[in-house]
């Protein structure tokens, strides 16, 4: 017999949980069913945990850098990975115990764990039993892509789930891919003391990024002792003894990197294809990531899917941005869409940088008329205090209508300070807001007024 509810949601990520709570205080009665750990990507094996560690990183960074704030550690500064790694686990640990108790203990809710996969349209099977619906949330995430390079099969690798059990210092980490997870681990394990290659198929860091961002990240990776490779057009892996070797065939440089251990960082694959979509008539794209409207909606009625397993956004932020849209949509009769929303991110090295909007080459690509600025933390009072003073800021705006277009804020704090520009953009109001207002001093934000004072016609 099936059980019938008045929603079914598949996964407990970044949008599923807080999706049940709402319906589940809406008195509609929901099973939320989760295949593996209460919290999903983010949680167990993505931000929380990654920044956990950044944090330990960043530590140990600072006590090496200690004759420079006029102290001393009597003897080396060395990791204790096993006491890193308890450190994640008890902060990662709690947001999943969190999730999974917050969910059991929700009225209206049921919770299962096990292995969902569609049945028909309307029709969910988990661990043998039968679930209905008329309406069914899809919120899968994704996991790590593992390409098919040539060798792959005869070396042990790792990818940010496995890096999570790692309780030692590897001698010498191979990171395939230099994007923003790649970079996050790679600057992590060389202030834990690892030597550390990162290998990337592309002719820069970060290629999504303008050139200056890419090229600023690469010194910053370099100066910490990081080698970066590029233009590493044929990856291939081999054993050798005890350590693998990975392939690159750069155009310069030694033709391949011999490593402990190579991590895979390498882009996300959405968990899609054992779903049963086909049976449901949901349509994937080329990717296999789920097709869905301004709203949310696949291409069947009463079936929505959210959170990376989308498309549409690859961050925590995006997935809950999501939840947002569906549950204000379905309850309060909203009309939120996707496409109201600012893209805008962070990527965790130090220093971080903090994005919103338009990349240069985008407003250029644009053709409108647009004006923009750039400022180095070198000349931000509180980056020099701090003795932070690598990055740069920098803001576009449209020279007719005086919005902000874009910006990056690649230096101490920009994660936090581009948040003053992202608000701005949302309230749609012109960029002389922010450069007449009186910030406090010393920060990092009190300098955005000077640099939108600077600004100048881009060519
Ligand atoms: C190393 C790393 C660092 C990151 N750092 C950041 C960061 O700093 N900031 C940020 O915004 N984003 C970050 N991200 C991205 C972020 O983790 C994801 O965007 C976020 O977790 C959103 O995921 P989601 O809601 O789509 O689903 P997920 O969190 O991926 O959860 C999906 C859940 O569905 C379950 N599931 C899948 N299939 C089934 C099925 N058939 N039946 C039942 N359950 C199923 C899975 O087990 C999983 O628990 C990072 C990602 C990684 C990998």
């Amino acid at each position: 017999m099936n059980r019938k509810f008045d929603a079914i949601i598949i996964g407990t990520g970044q949008a599923g949980p807080s999706l049940a709570a709402r319906f589940a205080e809406a008195g509609m009665t929901v099973v939320i069913i989760e295949r593996h750990k209460f919290g999903g990507t983010c949680v167990n094996t993505g931000c929380i945990p990654t920044k956990t560690l950044v944090a330990s990183a960043y530590a140990a960074r600072v006590a090496r850098r200690g004759a420079e704030y006029g102290f001393a550690i009597n003897g080396d500064v060395t990791v204790d990975m096993k006491r890193v790694k308890t450190r994640k686990d008890e902060v990662s640990g709690r947001s999943n115990r969190g999730v999974e108790e917050w969910l059991r203990g929700l009225k209206n809710c049921t919770v299962i764990q096990g292995h969902a996969r569609f049945q028909s349209s309307h029709t969910v099977v988990v661990n043998d039993e039968v679930l209905q619906a008329d309406k069914i949330f899809i919120n899968v995430g994704g996991r790590a892509s593992v390409p098919a390079m040539p060798g792959i099969q005869d070396v042990p690798f790792l990818t940010n789930s496995s890096m999570m059990d790692v309780d030692f210092l590897p001698g010498h980490l191979v990171i395939v891919g230099g994007s923003y997870i790649g970079l996050e681990f790679g600057q992590m394990y060389r202030r834990f003391g690892s030597e550390v290659t990162i290998v990337e198929m592309g002719p820069r860091l970060i290629g999504r990024e303008d050139e200056d961002i890419s090229e600023a990240v690469r010194q910053i990776m370099e100066a910490e002792g990081i080698q970066v490779r590029l233009n590493a057009k044929c990856i291939k892996l081999a054993k050798r003894n005890s350590r693998i070797a990975v392939g690159i065939g750069c155009d310069e440089g030694p033709p391949e990197v011999v490593g402990t251990h190579v991590l895979l960082a390498v882009g996300r694959t959405p968990n899609t294809n054992d779903l049963g979509l086909d049976r449901a008539g949901v349509a994937i794209d080329p990717r296999g990531y789920i097709v869905v409207d301004d709203q949310l909606q696949t291409n069947v009625a009463g079936i929505w899917a959210l959170g990376d397993c989308n498309g549409r956004g690859a961050f925590t932020h995006t997935s809950y941005n999501d939840y947002e849209i569906v549950a204000d949509n379905l309850l309060n009769g909203d009309h939120r869409r996707v496409s109201d929303r600012i893209q805008a991110y962070a990527l965790y090295t130090d220093p971080p940088l903090g994005r919103c909007g338009m990349t240069d080459a985008e407003v250029r690509k644009s053709g409108r008329p647009a004006l923009a600025a750039k400022h180095p933390m070198s000349r931000v009072s509180r980056a020099v205090e701090k003795g932070e003073t690598q990055g740069f800021i920098k803001i576009s705006v449209d020279a007719e209508t005086k919005h902000i277009l874009g910006a990056a804020i690649l230096g101490t704090g920009g994660d936090e300070v581009i948040h003053v520009l992202l608000d701005v953009m949302y309230a749609k109001a012109p960029y002389t807001v922010v450069q007449r207002a009186m910030h406090i001093h010393p920060t990092v934000a009190e300098f955005l007024p000077t640099v939108l004072s600077n600004l100048q016609p881009v060519a």
